[in-house]
């Protein structure tokens, strides 16, 4: 087969540009099923590039692949949430179903299967993507279904039956994603939000007055960092350039989050309308938007949304009738590294790079998007400055504690009856959003994803703000016979599979440390591993680069400290003989076979004592 005049096509239709590579790949990838040695070559001499760049983008990101993959990708979602659901015995069926196995490609090119981290569904799992169809609430029934009617069809836009409710049953979204918005508050969800309020009132001020209406509110940064959002605007706009960029963080990767799929299913334009009124405030022409690619069932929808505001003059010159304020906004599409939601990777995945962070200082807001000052922020956050300039600083910082200002989007998941979006005031009590979910054995509660914290059930008083239990969204829920070195395992070996490889100690360190936890969880652990393991925890947070180095290691610290008990019943005596620990769980087992109850690795009786 003749691929030269698709890679043609593919670099002119970005100009080619180099700094366009991720879409170039991406259209190559999706016309040849994979992106061979030829085609690297190819794309490098069309972009004067080196076939030794391309191959490491390729390397890179998971969506990307040089070898030959079906025509139909069907990924399973491998998040620990989706374990708890059965996602094994599903990939067991699709296996049985296919005549494959994860990781391979059927002979007649149809099928690849594969696990995928988590896809932004665990409020629907078990749940796998196929190419971009994202099929949820799998049963063993519904998946063997799901690969027949695939062999029969090889089309997997036919597997939708019944959409999901709101704009998923939107037709350039027609998806059977459910929002499962639980509660809504009053910044984000509250019905009848009116359109523009927030883009007409920003343009009634000068763009320091909105920068400071924000810094007034004491908005914080709704990814996770909880920066200043007025700060960061401010040394955005004061740096001297001849160009700034806006860039809205859509790359929610952290397990067990979902609150911006919803948000971009359900608030599009209010996404766009913040970014605006950010780009008026800092003085930028441009924006993009970064949605990661398994959110790209999404893109036909948010780009109509973008068109929509073009023709209506929200977009473009002279934006709302603005004299001098011009800006629009592109999508750029991620393609599968978790590490891109680093604001510094995520500007080296739009310039066409490497998700790989970036050395700081300089800051983005001082040399961000293809070094220009560039304000990247989540989406939730543009849409709390939308609303800011409707409702004044005043009201949303009435909302939440006094320090933590307005509301948060939750995104609950895991061992509760209603799992889904909870829009909830700062400080709201770890134990209330227990009872609002339905959590009826509620042992650990993992808040802020695998890089967030493991909070044990003495501790459920505590509160969701940036000064206590603070998390970007996720809140993940493990019932009392769920182990917990388990899920410690599966956080290592999410973020050695993540790791952009550019550090040592992030790299091969969290490799270390998964070592040790399953000789711990394999009873051939001594004290001595305990101590190793917390060493080499604080010398990997010490070293590394970028948050996902230094949090990489906080489950373990976290478990060590407020679950003892599990980590001693799992030790061995040590060579001189002496018992290591005392071994709860044996002792427990005549009490418990007594009491009918099931043998736990992880016993909640006697967890987090050191809370
Ligand atoms: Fe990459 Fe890890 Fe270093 Fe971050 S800490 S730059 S993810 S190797």
């Amino acid at each position: 087969m003749d691929i030269i005049p698709t890679i043609k096509q593919a670099c002119k239709k970005y100009g080619n540009d180099r700094g366009r590579l991720i879409d170039i790949l991406w259209e190559v990838q999706n016309s040849l099923g994979c992106i061979n040695e030829e085609a690297m070559g190819l794309i490098a001499s069309e972009i004067k590039s080196h076939r030794v760049e391309i191959e490491g983008l390729v390397s890179f990101y998971s969506f990307f692949s040089d070898r030959q993959k079906g025509k139909i990708i069907i990924r399973l979602c491998d998040d620990i949430i989706d374990r708890h659901a059965g996602i094994e015995r599903i990939a067991d069926i699709f296996s049985e179903e296919l005549g494959i196995g994860i990781g391979e490609t059927s002979p007649d090119l149809n099928f690849s299967l594969e696990y995928t981290p988590c896809i932004g569904m665990s409020d629907q799992a078990p749940a796998a993507l196929i190419n971009n169809v994202v099929v949820t609430n799998l049963t063993p029934d519904s998946a063997r279904e799901t690969a027949r009617q695939l062999k029969k069809t090889l089309d997997p836009s036919k597997l939708v039956t019944k959409c999901g409710d709101g704009n998923n049953a939107h037709k350039l979204v027609n998806a059977m994603v459910q929002n499962n918005i639980r509660q809504k508050g009053e910044v984000l969800l509250a019905d009848g939000i009116p359109a523009e309020a927030g883009l007409d009132n920003a343009l009634k001020k000068a763009s320091l007055d909105v920068i400071q209406a924000i810094t007034d509110s004491g908005l914080r940064g709704r990814g996770g960092a909880g920066f200043p959002t007025g700060e960061k605007l401010r040394l955005a706009q004061k740096t001297e350039a001849t160009q700034r960029f806006i860039i809205c963080n859509a790359d929610e990767g952290e397990p067990g989050t979902f609150k911006d799929r919803v948000l971009l299913t359900e608030r599009a334009s209010l996404v766009f309308e913040g970014m605006t009124i950010a780009a008026y405030a800092i003085g930028s022409n441009s924006g993009i938007l970064y949605l990661r690619a398994e959110y790209a069932y999404l893109r036909p929808f948010l780009e109509s949304v973008l068109e929509n505001r073009r023709k209506t003059g929200l977009l473009g010159k002279d934006v709302r009738g603005k004299k001098g304020f011009d800006f629009d906004i592109r999508i750029q599409l991620g393609a599968g590294a978790y590490i891109c939601g680093e604001e510094s990777a995520l500007i080296s995945s739009c310039e066409g790079l490497r998700g790989e962070p970036k050395n700081r200082p300089p800051f983005p807001v001082e040399k961000g998007y293809l070094s220009k000052p560039t304000a990247v922020n989540n989406v939730e956050t543009f849409c709390c400055i939308a609303r800011i300039l409707d409702k004044g600083a005043s009201w949303f910082a009435g909302i939440g504690t006094k320090a933590s200002h307005g509301t948060k989007l939750l995104s609950v998941c895991g061992d509760c009856a209603k799992p889904g979006i909870y829009e909830v005031p700062y400080g709201i009590g770890i134990d209330e959003l227990l009872k609002m979910v339905e959590a009826d054995d509620p042992a650990i509660v993992q808040v802020g994803g695998a890089s967030g914290e493991m909070v044990g059930r003495t501790s459920f008083g505590r509160k969701i703000c940036f000064s206590d239990a603070a998390t970007g969204g996720a809140v993940m829920v493990f019932s009392s016979h769920r182990n917990v070195l388990a899920i410690v395992d599966y956080f290592l070996e999410f973020f050695a599979d993540e790791s952009c490889g550019y550090c040592t100690p992030c790299r091969i360190g969290i490799v270390f440390l998964r070592e040790r936890i399953q000789k711990v969880m394999h009873g051939f652990a001594e004290d001595a591993d305990l101590g190793y393991l917390k060493d080499l925890c604080k010398t990997i947070m010490m070293t590394s680069r970028c948050g996902l180095g230094s949090s990489a290691p906080k489950s373990i610290l976290n478990s060590i400290e407020r679950f003892p008990l599990v980590y001693s019943s799992h030790l061995k005596e040590s060579k001189d003989g002496f018992q290591a620990s005392f071994n709860i769980q044996k002792a427990l087992d005549e009490s418990r076979r007594l009491a009918k109850r099931t043998s736990m690795i992880y016993d909640p009786v006697y967890e987090d004592e050191a809370d």
